[in-house]
């Protein structure tokens, strides 16, 4: 939200811009919009000529599309990357929502465009947490990493990740230039040789990763840290720092035995990466910039890039036998060698051409690995061309919580297509429309039914069914020709025209939210022209005139299929199939006359169908239950209290009560009023904050425990005399305690 004072514009003539493609929303409810509104754009217009106005909201909401008013570097050919997932889990809403969705209509638009691009994309399946998994299991790492490609594979393809390959890391094309990369490195010298301390299982004979060492935490005391992080208190730890170390390997205390290891001079290129980024780069995301300035505003220091292991691509140089490459490394250098597996003659000039751009698409977590350590990699190496952009989102919340696949918080794309099946588009849509571009965001079930319902239903789909039906009912289903405009088709023809230069404007600067928010002003349109024309009305008086509506809806809906492309390519290809259309002609968006009269389409079908709550309810208590097993699996008793004296204990008169009655009390939704039967012969009254656990009628009868000589209480306006006692389970619940035999009311416990 940008505001100014009214009277006093806040652009000056003289101020430098440097601006991308922004969307303003300007909030002019307090002034009169025909005094200010001249001022403002004649400014601007002198600034940036590229500032278009493009439609005004209802409350004095002026959305403002400003161009990059920059030259933009021309190239020949695109690479796109998405990064590459660990294979030791599945997919889930996080994962496509920060990378691979935004990676796939970049790739898809690209394509539209008829720009050369290759998407590449594949699994990453070296490193510790996939040898800890297998013998976990007691399998061979090959066998976890052969078992979670091939889920992560199935699932990018059900969604429609457009891979133009999706391999693997243990592929042979990798290990061997991976190798290459790093002996390349090796031998002219970029990389130090530094030998360290590090713990050594003498049972197993092999040096231990810092996730194979647990022991006592110096901080909290918690004594299952491991060797890089005490999961307690969430410490960063180094092995050396743990008391009482153990392998987990052997259980066997490990001893400090020296190694060695090579190391990337990450110092060496500070100069050069804070001027190819805080100066080169400026028009990054500004999380991703941000991260970097706070990388680069400190001393880098030399990171090891191999590691004492028996997993991964070994290390190309005598006397590293037992050693392999840090699978941080390898993995980025996977983009390479796919590109090469998908390519094997001219993968080359997608990777050392000047004229080719380089885009990664990551999450946040990956920025200092792709902004930092592969561009270094990269420059060590020589003829290599660098990253042109790195767009990273941040994280993607469920339900208020972040996304944890031990916790098994997330939900699993494979596990989504099971209950929602076919329904890949709209997972797809409500992820770019709540995409975490700019700060973590929040994915929550009642959002995606709304906006599947409110949105592609009640908007694009009720839009697009409607021009269908009424086609089929007044025309057969054949495009009508087009009469004298009135100024109401003139205004909508005149609205959506400028739509592929808007979409284009964003998806070029990766602002993909935004751009498919464009998308769908496009269906709003269409929407509210039909409405407006009431073809259903006009019909009984003007058919004529039904032809000309139809036939502008129709460009509409057909300018719907081609703009939907790139971010809904499962509903696109039905509304061509619906409308008869060949292929997608980017290049045709914002055209009028797209369907030519007499052309046949087919017969309509529905393109969303509503959510209904149920299948919602049914999301929300899976995840209920998961919070549930979550919140067992963690319990840990209380503390025991200070010891009293039995003197003390005796003083408490605990007995046994039956009871006679059991009502709830008015206006108080915890607490029930219990008449019991305390021995006395006079009914004794006790509140109780059990209601929520108990149905007064299931009581009566039952004995419980109370205490008889606790002084007496007023609970919304009642007394209570004494207390019955309950157990509190670890999720709060409250269980009354019970007796394993009859007993007379009134007996004493103790
Ligand atoms: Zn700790």
């Amino acid at each position: 939200m940008l505001s100014f004072e009214a009277g006093c514009c806040p652009f000056s003539v003289n101020q430098r811009y440097q601006v991308l493609p922004i969307t303003v929303y300007l909030n002019l409810s307090f002034a009169p919009q025909n005094k200010y509104m001249p001022h403002f754009f004649c400014t601007f217009a002198v600034l940036l000529p590229n500032v278009i106005q493009t439609h005004k909201g209802d409350k004095g909401l002026v959305h403002i599309i400003i161009y990059s008013t920059m030259e933009q570097k021309q190239y020949k050919r695109t690479t796109i990357t998405a990064a590459l997932p660990y294979a030791n889990g599945g997919v889930h809403i996080g994962h496509l929502a920060g990378v691979y969705v935004p990676a796939d209509i970049y790739a898809r638009y690209m394509r539209l465009k008829k720009e050369d691009v290759v998407f590449i994309g594949g699994s990453d399946e070296h490193g510790v947490p996939i040898t800890i998994r297998a013998r976990k299991e007691g399998v061979s790492p090959q066998d976890v990493v052969d078992r979670f490609h091939a889920m992560i594979k199935k699932s990018f393809e059900d969604f429609g990740i457009s891979f133009d390959i999706y391999s693997r890391t243990t592929s042979p094309t990798h290990h061997q230039l991976a190798s290459d990369f790093f002996k390349k490195l090796y031998e002219d010298g970029k990389l130090l040789e530094k030998e360290t301390e590090q713990y050594y299982d003498e049972e197993a004979h092999q040096f231990l990763a810092d996730r194979y060492i647990t022991g006592e935490c110096p901080h909290c005391h918690n004594e299952g840290a491991y060797g890089d992080q005490c999961e307690k208190c969430g410490r960063d730890l180094s092995p050396t720092e743990l008391l009482h170390p153990r392998s987990t390997i052997s259980g066997s205390q490990p001893v400090l035995k020296k190694t060695k290891n090579w190391y990337l001079p990450l110092d060496k290129y500070q100069d050069w990466l804070k001027e190819w980024i805080l100066e080169g780069h400026k028009e990054w995301r500004p999380n991703v910039y941000g991260q970097c300035k706070s990388w680069l505003d400190i001393d880098l220091q030399p990171r090891a890039m191999t590691r004492d292991l028996d997993w991964g691509i070994p290390v190309p140089v005598e006397g590293a036998e037992g050693k392999v490459l840090y699978v941080w490394f390898d993995a980025p250098i996977g983009y390479i060698s796919n590109t090469k597996e998908l390519l094997p003659d001219t993968w080359e000039k997608w990777w050392k051409d000047p004229e080719t751009r380089l885009v990664h698409f990551i999450g946040k977590d990956n920025i200092v690995f792709h902004c930092i350590v592969f561009p270094v990699m990269l420059k060590a190496h020589g003829g290599y061309i660098l990253p042109e952009n790195v767009p990273s989102n941040e994280f993607l919340n469920l339900e208020d919580d972040k996304i944890s696949t031990s916790k098994n918080w997330a939900v699993w794309l494979h596990e989504y297509l099971e209950d929602f099946p076919g329904k890949q588009d709209v997972l797809r849509y409500v992820l770019t429309a709540n995409a975490p571009e700019t700060k973590d965001n929040n994915f929550t079930w009642k959002d995606f039914q709304e906006r599947n319902n409110n949105e592609l239903v009640a908007v694009y789909g009720n839009f697009v069914n409607r021009a269908l039906q009424l086609t089929k009912k007044y025309f057969d289903g054949r495009v009508p020709a087009c009469g004298e405009l009135n100024d109401v088709d003139k205004q909508a023809l005149d609205e959506f025209k400028d739509v592929k230069e808007k979409v284009e404007s964003l998806l070029d600067t990766y602002k993909f939210r935004d751009a498919q928010k464009e998308a769908m002003v496009l269906a709003r349109i269409g929407n509210r022209y039909i409405t407006e024309c009431e073809p259903w009305k006009v019909w009984k008086t003007d058919p004529k005139r039904v032809e000309t509506i139809l036939y502008i809806s129709l460009q509409l809906v057909a300018n719907l299929a081609i703009a939907f492309e790139p971010f809904l390519p499962f509903s696109s290809a039905k509304l061509r199939r619906l409308l008869n259309m060949e292929g997608v002609d980017w290049n045709a968006l914002g055209n009028t006359e797209i369907l030519k009269p007499g052309h046949q389409l087919a017969e309509p079908e529905l393109l969303f169908e509503k959510i209904e709550d149920d299948a919602i309810e049914a999301q929300l208590k899976k995840l209920a239950d998961t919070k549930k097993a979550n919140e067992a699996e963690t319990y840990k008793a209380k503390e025991i209290k200070p010891v009293v004296d039995f003197a003390d204990f005796e003083k408490l008169d605990l007995r046994v009560g039956r009871i006679l009655a059991c009502e709830k009390v008015k206006k108080a939704n915890k607490l029930l009023k219990f008449t019991l039967d305390d021995g006395s012969g006079t009914p004794r009254t006790i509140v109780s904050g059990i209601a929520k656990f108990y149905e007064p009628e299931e009581l009566v009868g039952r004995d419980v425990v109370f205490i008889a000589n606790l002084a007496p209480r007023q609970l919304m306006g009642i007394e209570s005399q004494g207390m019955i006692l309950s157990a509190e389970n670890y999720d709060g619940g409250l269980s009354l305690l019970s007796l394993m035999k009859e007993v007379k009311a009134g007996s004493q416990v103790g």
